[in-house]
């Protein structure tokens, strides 16, 4: 089914929307709720929000076959359901609605009730995640954090290469934007001949990466292709998946991450769905030594997608502190899912699968302050003459991320938290 919304000649109707990141060839989905009303899913356009209760209540939506009851509830699930090819038909009816060539709903201003301003809505949650899978799939951050913390010369570890390395994360304290953190406590190492103390964690980090949302997927021993995972996709969000460093290291071993990591993690909250993001498809790095068949794909399963994080700290204008890009990653999102079910492990709707930190080839383009500011050592300078080496109390993590090609940019928004002191 061709994805009419794409179609870069596209315009719409609506005023100033190609000058922002949400032109009609984006349309992501959110939830969001008003004074007036309650919980329910909106499509973003330009600086509105499109309320898709009412578009389905002024039949608009009447011949999509989607039952109109899933654009009242209080998260995407019951959408997303339906699956790919009955969201791809939704996103092109209401691309047709939108388009200036398209009389319809523009000129019926009746029915213009349906457009929100977005200074007007509150943005929640928008998938109630089932399950959390983080991933640590970029090579240039795994390296980084092997010289640091084992040996420089042998900075990755022998299963990285051949396997996407993952771990379960905790979904039910996955956060909004806007939502903020508190600063966890727990048993610090200070050094090595002491005992462990326990005391608000002094290394707070932020772990710059992307999550993907999937739809039902299949059930309990089967197992999900890298030719058929873009299938299970419903789209993308930004995330930051804040660590306690000096947590993480006393507990890390053997079991990996557990408290360093589940005190919160923060998504944006507009899904941009991989259909909107088809046109910036890109090549996987080369892959050396040659993966095993079942992580062999073709075609191009990467995406362009241009990162950005910045802190920002009280009375204090914004320092960016590294600019990456989601192609980076070593492993594409079709290999991490064909991974995470080649043992019959099931997918459901609702499922987050984080990319793990993002770090590209030069200091700038690091994705954790563990390395901009390569432990410690290179604190990096605040415009207000403060340095950071992790995040202080009251600093705002802000991540941005656009992609953009022919003048049409396809955005994410931000997702933004600020760290509370320690109770
Ligand atoms: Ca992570």
């Amino acid at each position: 089914m061709e994805i009419t919304a794409n179609n870069p000649a596209l315009s719409t109707w609506i005023k100033g929307a190609e000058l922002t990141e949400f032109p009609i060839q984006n349309l992501p989905f959110g939830i969001f709720s008003t004074i007036h009303s309650s919980k329910r899913v909106g499509v973003r356009i330009g600086d509105f929000v499109l309320d898709l209760a009412q578009m389905a209540a002024y039949g608009y939506l009447t011949d999509i076959q989607i039952d109109h009851s899933v654009y009242e509830n209080e998260f995407l699930n019951p959408l997303m359901r339906y699956g790919k090819l009955a969201i791809r038909s939704l996103r092109n009816r209401l691309a047709v609605l939108l388009d200036v060539q398209n009389p319809t709903f523009q000129n019926n201003s009746a029915h213009h009730s349906a457009l929100i301003p977005v200074t007007e809505v509150r943005m929640s949650l928008p998938v109630q995640i089932g399950d959390y899978t983080d991933f640590y799939s970029s090579k240039e951050h795994a390296t980084n954090v092997g010289m640091m913390f084992r040996d420089p010369s042998n900075a990755l570890l022998p299963n990285w290469l051949w396997i996407p390395v993952g771990y379960h994360g905790r979904s039910s304290s996955v956060i909004p934007s806007g939502q903020s953190v508190i600063r966890p406590k727990g048993q610090l190492k200070i050094d090595e001949n002491s005992d462990p103390i326990f005391a608000p964690s002094r290394q707070v980090d932020f772990e710059l990466e992307m999550g993907f949302i999937t739809f039902e997927g299949k059930d309990l021993g089967q197992s999900i292709t890298t030719a058929e995972a873009e299938d299970f996709i419903f789209g993308l969000c930004l995330f930051n998946d804040w660590s306690a460093r000096d947590i993480q290291k006393w507990e890390y071993v053997p079991l990996g991450p557990f408290l360093a990591k589940n005190f919160a993690s923060s998504m944006s909250c507009w899904i941009v769905t991989l259909d909107a993001l088809q046109p910036f498809a890109c090549e996987t790095p080369i892959q050396q030594p040659e993966v095993l068949s079942y992580l062999k794909f073709e075609g191009l399963k990467s995406y362009d997608i241009e990162l950005q994080v910045a802190i920002q700290a009280p009375n204090c204008s914004e320092k960016i502190v590294s600019t990456s890009n989601f192609k980076y990653m070593y492993w594409n999102m079709s290999q991490q899912l064909a991974h995470h079910t080649v043992n019959g492990c099931n997918i459901r709707c609702g499922d987050l699968l984080g990319s793990g930190t993002i770090s590209g080839p030069t200091p700038d383009s690091y994705g954790s302050m563990l390395e901009i500011a390569w432990k410690g050592t290179k604190p990096v300078q605040m415009p207000d003459g403060s340095q950071r080496k992790f995040i202080q109390d009251h600093d705002k993590v802000v991540i941005r991320g656009c992609s953009q090609k022919n003048g049409i940019k396809i955005g994410f928004g931000e997702v933004t938290s600020e760290l509370l002191p320690a109770y």
